[in-house]
């Protein structure tokens, strides 16, 4: 037996970056579970420490939400930095970097255009890189089913933000990190921003530029110093602070809403859904069926009318040469799970 061990991680060291991740993406699937309340994970339980790193964060951002609408605070210009900071921040760092590049490898692109993305979805203040990752390939193994980190079958609230707060001591073991995203763990800056939560540091570094948007702006607008700090300050609320909090519960209702509501083009082991709604505020995540049916597609709009702006500009990047090697729908394994 031990000798089958060290033969297997002997095989397993000499097995390329590509091998590593394509073993751990195509983890085999738990069996269908429709609709079936299920527990919280098992090393969730009452010795499970609170995530405090979140719970403050989170809690103190939406606290701070009426201030953004006294006159002092608010502008109207202001509410740009929401869809213009959810489709650089979220839908190309999360939804094109953490998801469709770092999780399932469903296109190429240079080195120094994946730390891009990569950096832009640490400025959306969901996790590292390596544990996002680590966290949504369980959940792809696991979907609806114990131990699903987020499943709606616990309770909406636990899917679309509960399960945040509590340790999962599963996910934040070096044996998860190891099973689930050997291959971002030995990337020295996935490493970095993992190690002593570094990735924090550069979600705080990101304010400062917004901070001296504002002040450019009121220098030129407004031509006072009191000008200029109240368009920082503007900026910060509305390009920082609800802006992080509006892509936040985006983001999170992939989890919860698109696990819960919505219609499904494929018979798939889990309960997820095609949802519009959120599909328009992800730009694309949120055709969750298609995705969980063909995950490794970097095209997540299947039918003419499902528009995925992530996917076309990943089109688009690959028209100039930056992005290649697009995964597209496996058209005849879908045609055996549509409905
Ligand atoms: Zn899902
Ligand atoms: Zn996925």
């Amino acid at each position: 037996m031990a000798t089958d061990v060290q033969q297997k991680s002997k095989d397993e060291s000499q097995l390329s970056d590509r091998d590593l991740r394509a073993k751990d993406i195509h983890v085999e699937q738990a069996p269908t579970v429709h609709g079936k309340r299920v527990p919280k994970p098992k090393m969730v339980d009452k010795d499970s420490r609170i995530l405090w790193e979140y719970v403050v964060p989170v809690v103190a951002f939406h606290l701070l939400i009426p201030l953004a609408f006294i006159p002092y605070f608010f502008s109207v210009w202001g509410l740009l930095f929401l869809p213009i900071g959810n489709y650089f921040f979220t839908s190309m760092g999360i939804g094109a970097g953490y998801h469709r590049l770092l999780t399932h490898r469903g296109f190429d692109c240079p080195k120094w255009f994946e730390y891009l993305l990569a950096t832009l979805g640490v400025c959306s203040f969901q996790d590292s890189p390596a544990r996002w990752v680590l966290v949504h390939r369980v959940h792809h193994q696991h979907s609806d089913h114990q131990p699903d980190p987020h499943t709606p079958n616990v309770s909406g609230f636990w899917a679309h933000m509960g399960w945040l707060f509590i340790d999962n001591r599963e996910l934040s073991t070096a044996a998860a990190f190891d099973k689930y995203c050997r291959d971002l763990m030995r990337d020295r800056y996935y490493m970095w921003l993992q190690k002593g939560q570094n990735w924090i540091l550069v979600y705080l570094a990101h304010t400062i530029p917004f901070a001296v948007l504002g002040f450019l702006y009121g220098a030129i607008f407004e031509g006072s110093v009191a000008g200029m700090i109240q368009c920082s300050a503007q900026c910060f609320f509305w390009g920082v602070i609800m802006r992080t909090i509006y892509t936040w519960h985006v983001t999170w209702a992939i989890n919860s809403a698109a696990h819960m509501w919505g219609y499904r083009n494929y018979e798939t082991r889990e309960d997820s859904r095609n949802n519009w709604l959120f599909a328009l505020l992800t730009n694309g995540e949120g055709w969750h069926n298609n995705h969980h049916a063909d995950p490794r597609s970097a095209k997540h709009g299947h039918r003419w009318w499902e528009v995925d702006v992530t996917y076309l500009s990943l089109v688009a990047l690959s028209k100039i040469g930056i992005v290649s090697n697009l995964a597209m729908p496996n058209n005849s394994a879908l045609e055996r799970k549509s409905l």
